[in-house]
């Protein structure tokens, strides 16, 4: 079954027509989860998935949203114990070097300030998702002059002893792949295998256990070839199955079959 693993048809990239967007995922019959990246947003994401019995939520405070507000765990549990079983995961949280500038402009006092800060929030979603029996959804970013944030990701989890989750949009490289899915994580592949000129997913794709494999959009961003440049949905998740069989010399059915039971096993959907 086609699942798209990580989508954000909460957000409001889709308030002009969430409506059709939706209709087409019901339309292929697809399952999506939508990923909450703040408060407004997570309870958006259950919303949607309480009335669509399709789509699934994850609750939690993006890396770069963690100076906008207080991640208040007791707010998330709230919207879990709302969304029942449709609420399948914690994240998106994790650790995000990239956007440093934008996020010590936001009242951060220095770099390790955010790092800091990035990592109590993470490790209270990992508290959230171990007290409701979720996966969870990782996000790890590195900046240009600061490479570890999959070195931060790996040391938190080891620390708390998580191993049930996700690095969505995977950009570590290949040696921190083998140490995640090692570790017992999944991988999340975007449509960035797509058009991606470096080669290193392309690299990981070829060696990954099939049954450590996710797909996902990361949608409305990340839209892959041949619709680059224009704003993203779920059933583009296609591409990514498409693109992945080429590499691993499989039909792309057989990659959304494998994808949509490592989803289904992953976030007991
Ligand atoms: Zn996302």
């Amino acid at each position: 079954m086609l699942v798209d693993s990580h989508a954000h048809l909460n957000f409001k990239a889709y308030n002009d027509d969430r409506e059709e967007v939706v209709g087409r995922c019901r339309q292929i019959g697809m399952k999506v989860i939508n990923i909450g990246a703040a408060l407004a947003s997570s309870q958006s994401a259950v919303d949607l998935a309480l009335s669509e019995p399709e789509m699934y939520a994850a609750v939690g405070l993006h890396p770069i949203h963690v100076f906008d507000e207080q991640f208040k765990i007791s707010d998330y549990q709230g919207l879990i114990k709302k969304g029942g079983a449709k609420v399948v995961a914690a994240g998106e949280s994790g650790f995000d070097y990239h956007h440093l500038p934008e996020i010590l402009a936001k009242g951060a006092a220095s770099v390790d300030d955010v790092k800091k800060k990035q990592e109590e929030v993470f490790r209270q979603h990992i508290a959230l998702a171990r007290e409701n029996n979720l996966a969870l959804v990782v996000h790890g970013r590195n900046g240009k002059d600061e490479p570890a944030a999959y070195q931060d990701i790996y040391r938190v989890l080891k620390d708390e002893s998580w191993t049930s989750g996700v690095m969505h949009c995977f950009g570590g490289s290949e040696s921190e792949a083998k140490q995640f899915v090692e570790h017992g994580f999944y991988l999340g592949f975007t449509g960035i295998i797509t058009f991606d000129k470096i080669g290193v997913l392309e690299e990981i794709v070829k060696w990954i256990p099939l049954e450590k494999m996710l797909i996902e959009t990361d949608a409305p961003y990340l839209t892959p070839e041949p619709h680059r440049g224009k704003r993203n949905e779920p059933a583009h998740v296609r591409y990514v199955a498409e693109k992945i069989a080429q590499i691993r010399g499989k039909t792309t059915e057989e990659i959304i079959a494998i994808t949509g039971q490592n989803a289904i096993n992953l976030f007991k959907l």
